[in-house]
This record gives C-alpha cells, structure tokens and sequence, in this order.
C-alpha cells in the first residue's frame, strides 16, 4: 500500500515498522472493590518489573561515566526504592486506588516534594520523576511502553508526531526513518532529521492502528511515498533510487570547494544552520563559510539538566575553535510553540505559537538569559561572534535585550571576566517584524529573515499543521513581498541581510532570493551543495529579472510556474 506525504528530509530506507501508538492514558477515578487489590498490586510489580528490564536494556551501549547513565541510574534507584513501592501498596490498599491511580497520586507527590526543595537540579529531576510515572502508568494501561532509546535495528518510526526533545533521545544509528502524521519542512522535528540526514516524511496521513510493529517498509522521502509491505518490485525500484541519489551526492562534491557565486561572478556567503556542536565539525565537508544559525534550544533539548553559564562558555568557544575564524552566529534560546525542554518551567497556554515564545521567554526568565548572555560575551573574547534574538516584534523587546547585554558586562567587569564584542541582529520573523524594522534598524548590525516563522505568523497558520501545509506555503506572493520589504529596509540602513529560515535551503527559490538583494544565506548542512550548485547556473542579471516577475505576481501558483520554468 502506497501513501503519500511530505518529504522533509530527502532520502531513501528499508526498514520494519516501529509504531508508536498516541499515548492516551486516561485514568479511571473510581475506587476499586477490596476483591480487587491483590490484583493490582500484582500488575503494579509486573510493570515495575517491565520498566525496570527495559531502562537497563536502554543503558547497556551507554558508558558508565556519562550523564545520560547516571540519570537512567537514577530512574532505577527511584523505581527500585523500597520505601516508594511501600507508598504505592498502600495507596491500593488503603485509599482502593488502581495501580495507575496510585502511580499517578504518588510519583505527583515525589515530584512536587523535590519541587520544593527549590534547586535548578531537583526541579529538573521533578520532570523525570513524572515522566518516569507516566511510562509506568502507560505500562499498566496498554501493557507496553514507547521507549524510544530502546527502538530495534532498521527502525522506520510511524507516529502521529515526535517532538524535538523526543526525537534528541533517538538513537540514530538504529534508525532508518520516520514517518509523521503532522508536521512539515519547516517543524523543528523536520529541521532535527535533516540535520541527522534521517529520511523523513511528515503530513502522512497513514492509519497507525492498521501497520503492525515489524511489517516490512521502503520509506521514498524523496518522492513523498511511504510503501507499507513493498513488493519486490517496488524494493529494486527503490534501491535504484537510492543509487541514484548517492551519486547525486557524489556529483555535488566538485563544489565543495568552489566559490558560492554566480555564473558571471556576483558572490553571496553561505552558512550552515546548526542545533548542536557536532554538525560544526561537518561544516568542511560542505565547505560552509561558518555559522548563519545556532540553534540554541536544541543543546537544552537535548540535555536533562541546563548547561549553566561556565558549560555554554565552553561549547561556544569549542564551537569557535571548530570554526577556525568563520563567523559563529548563536541564537538566543527559542523556546515555546513546539520546542518544549522537559526540564524548563513553561506555563500552559492556550496558543503557545502566540504565547511567552522566543525573546519573550528570555525577557521573562532573566537569570536564564543573562547566563547565556555572560557565557557568548566571554567566548567573543576567542573570537568572531554575531548574536541574534528570535522573535523580536518591536523596539522595546531589542531594547530590553540589550540593557540586559550591558548589564552582563557590568557584571563580567566587576568580576574581572574578560569579554569581547559581539555584533547584534534578529532574527526577522513576524509581519510586526517588517512593519517595524526601520525603527530597530539603527540598534543592529544584522538582520537574518526567519521565513518559516514569518510565513506561519503572516498566514496565521500552524507551521506543523497537516491540514494547512498545502495551502499557505513561504513561496507566495505576500511573503516575497515581506522578504522584499524587509531587504530595502536594511540595505537602505546599511545593515546587513541574511536568511535563515528553510526557504534559504530550497534551491527553486535561490535565484529569487539572490535578485531580491540578499547577501548570505544560512542553509541546511544537507543543502549547502546543491544551493551552491544552483547559484552556479545563473546569472546575476537573470536573478534579478526573475525577482522583479516574482514581486509583481499575485498568485500562488502563477509563482511556482515561474520558479519551476526559470528553474528547468
Ligand atoms: C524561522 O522561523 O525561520 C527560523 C529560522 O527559526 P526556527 O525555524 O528555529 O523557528
Ligand atoms: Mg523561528
């Protein structure tokens, strides 16, 4: 059976189905007969006994010395701890609860005790404590759990969705591919696969309940196709595919080396996006000229406890070190809507994409980002660093952000800590944004247009929403006007312009891009050749002529006919 989606993240896999059933654990309040209780203390055990077994499989490739043992470590201490397994008999017993009530009643009351011990440590191990509560109740219910770390080999994983912190708990080297319900190029999930070359469908509209664990699967992110139980036919066409594309890569390589610029010699920088330390050492194969993006979120994602000032000093100047005097532009962390960090206190909100998001978080957190702060301004002592703040909609943000910059310096003076200078941008990514750029623009020295955000802010529609991909892409005529605006607004203030957001990384778009004035473009590691191929077909003049067509179409697909004929 053939289902089309959304190819994210470009790639080929055959694998076996690993399905992640939603969670749904709904418990049942109703206090159970005495006759009941043995029985549930049995289940209880059984589940304990399950988790238990399952969190030492998930430790057995991890090295005793690391974090991440240490905090499975400390999932078992907690599971095996006599004195809780007491609590949970007697919540059965006396107070007649099922063994999922008395999990859920007495792992909240561990939590909140740890809570009000008031340390940044203990509060993040509340999380884990109420996560670990929640795979046990699950156990009860369902009789089985989604642990990720412990997926088979040749894994393709079809869910509804994974989040980004989720998914930093995959272990890659056993998975082949994935497969969403939700989401589309622009979701954080989607940016993680790319980055991890993970071939990646999203929007899929597959039936979970109908794909058993283990059915054979040939995963066509290329193409957008999910095959379940592919015939032999089908698996030869696919490794034909695959073929191809290896050598496609291969094809690519010659421009590693190669300057990024036009046919006639009208030369743009191209720079990487980043989550996480390790893609910098990969920015030489690419031959990427630094750092555009640093997403910075991810590296609290991707850890339980938060890097702390000293710990994110170090990562930058790592970073800086790795970069070998190319730029390194570092993202204040840009949390909310879909990027949650599990051990981050983020209040509930009835519409995160519009709630304490992106600057408005850090703003509200000041401890939080004044650490973050301090930590960039130390490492720019090593080196050359471009800061920006994601999100900023008005003046007033900006000029929060940098009284707070100015203060970190006080306090790095009086504590004799040496600091370097940083150059200041935005991250360009709500209509208010472009609307109100020219009364920011004498705060920066660069701006860098976030297209995923913008587009999903100017459309009002949900980035990661199946239902709305379709209809509201980036490449539409109110968003090339927005680009457009938001270019002559900086030029005209002699401040420089990059793009970020993943429209920089779709080479239809390059010539486009280049015709409207922008100067660098930060893209995907896995797209940085192939733009730089792209670049290399065209000449300066024509890109302009494309943008000048582009700026004055009024329909969607009017656009893509152009892009796609220009680009054939
Ligand atoms: C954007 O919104 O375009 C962007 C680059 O930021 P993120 O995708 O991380 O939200
Ligand atoms: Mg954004």
């Amino acid at each position: 059976m053939i289902i089309k989606g959304i190819a994210v993240s470009a790639g080929i896999a055959l694998g076996q189905a690993k399905v992640l059933q939603p969670l749904d654990n709904k418990l049942d309040y109703h206090l159970l007969p005495p006759s009941q209780l043995r029985f549930e203390k049995i289940c209880l055990d059984n589940a304990i006994a399950t988790l238990v077994s399952q969190i030492k499989n998930s430790a057995l490739h991890l090295q005793p010395d690391s974090e991440h043992y240490q905090l499975i470590e400390a999932d078992l201490m907690l599971l095996e701890d006599e004195e809780l397994q007491q609590e949970l008999h007697v919540a059965i017993a006396k107070q007649q609860f099922s063994a999922a009530l008395a999990v859920e009643h007495t792992f909240a009351k561990q939590a909140q005790a740890m809570r009000d011990m008031d340390t940044p440590y203990l509060c993040c191990r509340a999380e884990d404590v109420l996560s670990l509560g929640q795979r046990l109740i699950q156990i009860l219910l369902t009789g089985e759990s989604t642990e990720l770390s412990n997926i088979p080999d040749n894994s393709i994983i079809i869910a509804k969705d994974i989040t980004p912190a989720e998914f930093a708990t995959l272990p890659l080297n056993r998975l082949k591919g994935l497969v969403l319900q939700t989401g589309g190029v622009t979701s954080h999930t989607a940016i993680l696969a790319r980055s991890a070359s993970i071939p990646t469908l999203m929007s899929c509209p597959c039936d979970l309940a109908l794909i058993a664990n283990g059915t054979p699967i040939a995963l066509d992110a290329i193409s957008g196709e999910l095959i379940i139980d592919p015939t032999e036919a089908q698996v030869a066409r696919l490794k034909v595919a695959l073929q191809q594309a290896i050598e496609r890569k291969v094809g690519l390589e010659q421009f590693k080396n190669q300057a990024t610029q036009t046919q006639d010699g009208h030369k743009i920088s191209l720079l990487a996006n980043v989550g996480c330390i390790s893609e910098i050492n990969h920015l030489a194969d690419v031959g990427a000229e630094g750092v555009g993006l640093f997403r910075t979120e991810f590296m609290f994602m991707n850890n339980h406890e938060l890097p702390d000032e000293h710990q994110q000093y170090q990562l930058y100047c790592d970073a800086l070190q790795l970069l070998n005097g190319k730029p390194l532009t570092i993202r204040t962390i840009d949390l909310g809507a879909d990027k949650e960090v599990p051990s981050l206190s983020m209040i509930k909100e009835e519409n995160p994409a519009l709630g304490v998001r992106g600057i408005r978080y850090t703003l509200n957190h000041p401890q939080l980002f004044s650490a973050q702060l301090r930590a960039v301004l130390r490492a720019a002592n090593h080196g050359a660093i471009r800061l920006m703040f994601p999100m900023v909609n008005q003046v007033e943000e900006l000029e929060d952000a940098l009284a707070l910059i100015e203060r970190c310096k006080d306090e790095l003076n009086e504590a004799e800590k040496g600091f370097g200078d940083i150059t200041i941008g935005i991250v360009v990514e709500t209509p208010a944004a472009v609307i109100n750029l020219d009364s920011m623009l004498p705060l920066l020295d660069f701006i860098s247009i976030g297209t995923n955000d913008l587009t999903q802010y100017t459309m009002a529609a949900d980035r990661t929403s199946p239902y709305l991909i379709d209809k509201y892409p980036v490449l539409s005529p109110a968003i090339i006007k927005l680009i457009a605006q938001s270019i002559s607004s900086a030029k005209a203030a002699n401040v420089q312009v990059s793009m970020c957001g993943e429209l920089a990384s779709n080479p239809n778009a390059t010539a486009l891009l280049i015709g409207l004035g922008i100067d660098e473009l930060s893209v995907s590691v896995a797209a940085l050749l192939e733009i730089k191929q792209e670049l290399s077909r065209w000449r300066y003049e024509d890109c302009v002529k494309q943008a000048e067509q582009a700026m004055v179409i009024s329909r969607i697909d009017k656009l893509n006919e152009l892009l796609t004929r220009c680009h054939s």
